[in-house]
């Protein structure tokens, strides 16, 4: 395991938020927890929980939501997303936020319906696209809303231009922060964030950064949203197979490079996809100075 941690070179230390979602079954509530437990002393800026598009984890996410707010000192998001649902149902959903806590909202479209790939419809009734969900949330109360963003454009997106006018309507909505689908070059997100500040958007635009659980499901889940991954990756995940803490080095490795060079950028801000597993974080963030070495034993998937 190298721990020749690439360093963070800003005067204060990055701002962090953790994304979890919500747990399917008892043995994934209790990896969450864990999980959960294990960030808390990193004291992140927020942490945020998924929903499924269509409301399909409504319960899990509120629950979800609700304990982080209860028994965490944790700022804590709630993801939202409009498509499938009517202007009520969604508000209705944003009151049961509200009444146990939520301040923050990541608000989203979501994936049509038929899975990504096929047609986006929007509902009848229902906010027609992530820039009329910003815009209803603001009308509901005085939340955070926070948005997506694409480094490497939506899949849906015509072009590069077409992606960053959405942001730019989101902005116009009420967005005060967006947070990037995940990516692995950083040079493809300092020319996207050019773009970004061209169109005029001023908003913190976060870099959704993504520790491998597992390259070759990455691969795929990178191939449905649009996210390219890197070929050497293949050569530094080589010769791991066998070895889960090998892989898990490595894994880390990559991710802490991905951070302190965009650091060295500038940026100040990291949104970091737990997938509700702790080690590979923690390990990412031991590497760049900001936790106590952690034994890798159990990192990888
Ligand atoms: P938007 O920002 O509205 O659109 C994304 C892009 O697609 C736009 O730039 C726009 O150009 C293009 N586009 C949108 N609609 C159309 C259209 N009809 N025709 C042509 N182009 C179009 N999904 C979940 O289900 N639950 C979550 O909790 C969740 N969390 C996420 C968190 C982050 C940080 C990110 C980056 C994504 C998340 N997603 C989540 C995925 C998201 O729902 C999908 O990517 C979805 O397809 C788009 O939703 P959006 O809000 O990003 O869309």
């Amino acid at each position: 395991m190298t721990e020749t941690a690439p360093a963070i070179t800003g005067t204060k230390p990055p701002r962090i938020s953790f994304e979890f979602f919500p747990p399917k079954s008892p043995d994934m509530a209790d990896q969450l927890w864990q999980t959960v437990h294990a960030l808390q002393p990193l004291a992140p800026d927020f942490v945020s929980v998924t929903y499924g598009a269509g409301g399909t984890t409504r319960e899990p996410t509120l629950d979800t939501v609700r304990r982080l707010i209860a028994e965490t000192p944790m700022a804590t998001a709630a993801h939202l997303t409009c498509v499938g649902a009517t202007r009520d149902e969604v508000r209705a959903v944003v009151d049961e936020f509200k009444a146990v806590g939520v301040r923050h909202f990541v608000a989203l479209r979501g994936d049509p319906q038929g899975g990504v790939g096929t047609r986006y419809e929007p509902h009848p009734g229902g906010f027609e696209n992530a820039a009329a969900l910003v815009r209803g949330l603001r009308d509901m109360g005085d939340f955070e809303v926070s948005v997506s963003a694409y480094p490497e454009k939506h899949p849906e997106s015509a072009d590069a231009g077409a992606d960053i006018d959405m942001l730019k309507r989101k902005v116009d909505a009420g967005a005060t922060r967006a947070l990037t689908q995940f990516f692995f070059d950083n040079d493809i997100f300092e020319r996207y964030l050019e773009q970004v500040r061209a169109a005029g958007i001023t908003i913190p635009i976060v870099p959704g950064i993504m520790p491998i659980q597992n390259l070759t499901q990455l691969k795929r889940f990178a191939g449905m949203c649009g996210a390219s991954v890197p070929e050497a990756f293949d050569l530094r995940f080589q010769s791991t197979e066998a070895n889960p803490e090998a892989r898990a080095s490595v894994a880390a490795d990559i991710a802490a490079e991905q951070i302190a060079d965009l650091s060295q950028r500038g940026i100040e801000e990291f949104h970091i996809y737990t997938m509700n597993r702790a080690p590979l974080t923690l390990a990412t963030l031991s590497r760049l100075g900001l936790y106590g070495a952690r034994d890798l034993s159990g990192a990888a998937a």
